[in-house]
């Protein structure tokens, strides 16, 4: 480690500005969690020592092929310092100045994108999210006063380089004297960091946060042996490996305790959390593998931003082949962490190949399986924790639904619903669960689209359902049409949305509500209602006719057979695309009291000026409860004009149809025959 700097004189060059930027973050921002500067520049030496063992695979003129792989921590109290030397790649002049002068990782982007949202929110940074980034090597400034760091690369050719820095805005590069393959990077400790020059301090970080690194971290420690009896002890120092080092993915999982499989878990993901699910497995047949797999508690900030490093770690026989390896498991299982180790991947094919791999594909098959087992699992024996999984992952369920055929299959159990049995939102129900209890005569299965389960329970379109007792399963994710794209129908019986006009529904409930109507309006004075609507609401219809489905509501809209699936409106709308309000048909109760009051003032005065405004409110009305009105706040001149027309009412006692209420702007004051009685009065009223 006694490396000089050769006679030419090293270059001083600036830091890219957003360096500073970083570096002025990390060292005021991140200060309460120094300690993961240690786990930044042990994760760096490891990466570098997987990379150079990668390269060994394939090519042995390297600069010391027979050095240990391994990273050395050394303190030395009196001067302040910390050194860490690893035997990985190296890094050349060039390779030094691209990587540790400019942000060439996309982990400290991210990081510094975040901390500025959080900037704007008026948010502090806490150490949940800092623990979820790398941070890098720049972390290293918030205990250093200075920073040297010294590296020969593997390649035979290069010169080694040495690199320096106080993290003040300038770095100074040039050659080095260092003849063995690796990096050494010496730390000039500030006077607030000084623990770090404290062996128990290193010990326990490298315990923490680095335990499971792949190749043996060393420390420098002092040795006590008591020498003769009268003799004082003497003073001896050793390397001590000092993290356990094992691919605990190839334990048999009887061999791995708890806590074990923790700080396993903690160092894979940086989440402090407990993980809601582990699934350590491993299969000799079609292909032998081992992997350890885990679902967290909680979504990953990850998973929504532009940076794609979810994925697992690929290894091989215990090299590390890729990290965030996306291919062994189906795009939308993304929340899913871990490791797969597997035997047979022939190492000298470049990474592209692997990734095209066949042994791939084979694993991934297992994996998906052993993935949805589990879950389903999880979904029958803890049902508290299967409720955390759905919240935060139903949605990458649902993706997998609408974007993967094969998932249908292994993923279709695992989804759950409100439905309109629900005692309240958060009630939720599987489609097994469905399908056992829907009645004899029952051939579909039906669900409702809507904002949210208030809104959605409230619907007209569920009036029949539940006046017949029918489970209605309510769709309220924006990701449900999504979803439906992909699921039609289950254990053979078609998903239906309520607001289909051509519904197979169970007979003799039909017959009911048909006798209904008989008592209702006259053919003739239905008919000239009809021709109203149809001329009121023009082409924003595609028909008016008479539901034989409602019962207190006095309209709905139903999807005419031929329309593009009507799910797919709301994603345009949802997707923000420019939005045209699907042409829907308009079905009127003839039984509604409003439907009857209208009614009754079209007969009486086809003038009367309340007729067209009520229907365009009842039209409107319908839009807001589909959730495809494209403004709402537009109704609101037509609704003060009905409620003046209400106000103006004089004395007239106000009895509203209990059932009906709450479609009713201005709902008439008394029954059916008195208002037949005086609807020239109540219009003169308005004039
Ligand atoms: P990241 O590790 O996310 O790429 P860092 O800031 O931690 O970002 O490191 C920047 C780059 O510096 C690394 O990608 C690597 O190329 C180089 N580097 C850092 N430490 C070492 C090391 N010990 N050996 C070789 N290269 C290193
Ligand atoms: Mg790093």
């Amino acid at each position: 480690m006694t490396d000089t700097v050769k006679d030419a004189a090293p270059e001083q060059i600036e830091f890219r500005a957003e360096i500073r930027q970083l570096l002025d973050i990390i060292i005021h921002s991140l200060y309460s969690n120094r300690d993961i500067f240690l786990r930044e520049l042990i994760s760096n030496a490891s990466d570098a020592l997987n990379r150079l063992k990668f390269e060994m695979l394939t090519n042995r003129n390297v600069v010391d092929p027979d050095a240990e792989l391994g990273i050395w921590l050394e303190v030395d109290e009196t001067a302040n310092m910390l050194t860490i030397r690893d035997t990985g790649i190296g890094m050349t002049h060039d390779e030094i100045v691209q990587s540790l002068g400019t942000i060439a990782h996309s982990g400290a982007k991210e990081f510094l994108k975040a901390m500025e949202e959080a900037g704007k929110k008026g948010q502090g940074v806490t150490a949940d999210v800092i623990g979820q980034f790398g941070v890098g090597f720049y972390a290293v400034f918030m205990a250093a006063d200075e920073v040297t760091v010294t590296s020969r690369s593997y390649k035979p050719e290069a010169e080694a380089v040495v690199w320096s820095s106080t993290g003040q805005g300038t770095y100074t590069v040039g050659p080095a004297d260092k003849s063995e393959r690796g990096t050494t990077i010496e730390i000039k400790l500030n006077d607030t960091s000084t623990e770090f020059a404290k062996n128990y301090k290193v010990r326990q970080i490298i315990k923490t946060h680095s335990d499971f690194v792949d190749f043996p971290i060393y420390l420098k420690e002092e040795k006590i042996s008591s020498g003769e009896d009268d003799q004082p002890p003497e003073k001896t120092f050793e390397w001590n490996q000092i993290n356990e080092q094992t691919a605990i993915w190839r334990q048999a999982m009887r061999d791995v305790d708890e806590e074990k499989y923790q700080s396993f878990y903690r160092q894979l993901t940086m989440d402090f959390g407990e993980p809601l699910l582990r699934i350590h497995t491993s299969a000799d047949v079609p292909v032998q593998f081992y992997a350890l797999l885990f679902v967290p508690s909680k979504k990953d900030y990850r998973l929504f931003g532009a940076k794609e490093d979810y994925g697992l770690k690929l290894y091989t026989r215990k090299v590390l082949i890729q990290e965030n390896f996306k291919e062994l498991l189906p795009q939308y299982l993304r929340f899913v962490e871990g490791v797969v180790d597997a035997e047979d991947i022939p190492l000298n094919v470049s990474r592209e190949m692997v990734q095209k791999s066949p042994v791939i594909e084979k694993i991934k098959k297992v994996l998906v399986r052993r993935v949805a087992g589990q879950l389903e699992e999880m979904a029958g024996d803890r049902p508290d924790d299967y409720r955390t999984f759905w919240r935060e992952f139903g949605s990458f369920i649902k993706e997998g639904l609408a974007t993967d055929p094969d998932s249908k299959s292994k993923f279709t159990e695992l989804l759950r619903f409100q439905s309109s049995q629900s005692k309240d939102a958060s009630d939720l129900i599987s489609l097994k669960q469905y399908a056992d209890r829907m009645k004899s005569s029952q051939s579909e299965i039906y669900y409702i689209i809507g904002d949210d389960f208030k809104t959605v329970a409230r619907s007209p379109h569920l009036e029949y359902f539940k006046k017949h007792d029918i489970e209605v399963l309510y769709l309220t994710d924006p990701l449900d049409s999504f979803m439906l794209i992909g699921l039609t129908e289950y254990n053979g019986k078609p998903l239906k949305n309520v607001d289909d006009s051509n519904l197979d529904l169970p007979e003799e409930a039909e017959a009911k509500t048909e006798a209904k109507a008989e008592e209702t309006l006259s053919s003739d004075e239905f008919e000239t209602l009809v021709s109203r609507f149809k001329e009121v609401l023009g082409d924003r219809v595609e028909d008016v006719r008479e539901s034989k489905l409602l019962t207190n509501s006095p309209v709905r809209l139903v999807n005419p057979p031929d329309a593009m699936n009507a799910n797919m409106h709301r994603v345009q709308r949802l997707l923000g695309k420019e939005y045209q309000v699907p042409k829907k048909i308009l079905e009127i109760n003839r039984g509604n009291v409003m439907v009857q009051n209208i009614s009754a003032r079209l007969t009486a005065n086809a003038g009367d000026p309340l007729i067209n405004p009520l229907i365009e409110q009842l039209f409107e009305n319908e839009l807001v409860t589909e959730g495809i009105h494209p403004n709402p706040a537009d109704m609101i001149p037509r609704i003060q004009e009905l409620m003046l027309a209400a106000a103006q009412m004089g004395a007239a006692p106000v009895k509203a149809e209990p059932a009906a209420a709450e479609a009713s702007v201005v709902d008439p004051p008394a029954e059916p025959s008195e208002v037949e009685a005086e609807p020239n009065a109540e219009s003169k009223t308005e004039e």
